[in-house]
């Protein structure tokens, strides 16, 4: 990968990170992420730019060979279940998952860094807002969740006398890349792919 935009990609995860750390601190009422969860690293396609993919490549040199060995078996054995998959979306544990951590956290992907929290994505002038999937499963936002209507309930949020309203943040994936990657940072993501077409 390129030295130039390596550095850029660093300055874009750093600018990126202030804005995620800032906005998990602000809804750390609803938020129940813990060490030993990995429910999103369990579940997942895992959507990856190129230059995230060269990121975690980078990552994935740091580690111990006894490590690197245990992922490329895991890669292995993913591809096989693949090529005989016949669904439309194959979801899998990720393969960088190691002992329920990730093996490569200062290397992972942007859709790694933004999960737990609800977010907007502005795709073609068109809001869509996204929650986290474990937030059906009792965990993140589940305290102000109505299963009935499907979204935020204000009666439980007043309820439960939490300090901020839950909010959905502009951490899309198209507006982190597209908007301020690619047409602010100048970076060059190159293609983008699920995670395991890449390895
Ligand atoms: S790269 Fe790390 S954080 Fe991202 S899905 Fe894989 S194990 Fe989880």
């Amino acid at each position: 990968m390129d030295e130039k935009q390596v550095e850029l990609y660093c300055q874009f995860l750093r600018v990126i990170m202030s804005r995620i750390d800032a906005h998990f601190e602000d809804q750390k009422d609803y938020i129940h992420c813990k060490e030993g969860c990995s429910l999103c690293c369990q579940n997942g396609e895992y959507p990856c730019s190129e230059i995230e993919f060269e990121f975690l490549k980078l990552g994935f040199m740091t580690l111990d060979p006894q490590v690197q060995q245990l992922i490329v078996n895991k890669i292995l054995q993913l591809k096989a279940q693949k090529a005989n998959f016949k669904g439309e979306k194959f979801i899998y544990e990720c393969p960088f998952l190691i002992d329920n951590r990730c093996s490569v956290y200062k290397y992972r992907m942007i859709i790694c860094r933004t999960f737990g929290l609800t977010y907007y994505e502005n795709e073609k002038g068109k809001n869509t807002i996204k929650s986290p999937f474990c937030m059906e499963k009792g965990l993140n936002y589940s305290d102000v969740y109505d299963k009935e209507s499907k979204t935020f309930s204000p009666s439980l949020y007043e309820k439960k006398g939490f300090k901020k309203e839950p909010t959905a943040f502009n951490l899309g994936r198209y507006s982190l890349i597209e908007k301020f990657g690619k047409d602010i940072m100048n970076i060059d993501f190159g293609d983008d792919k699920a995670l395991l077409d890449w390895l």
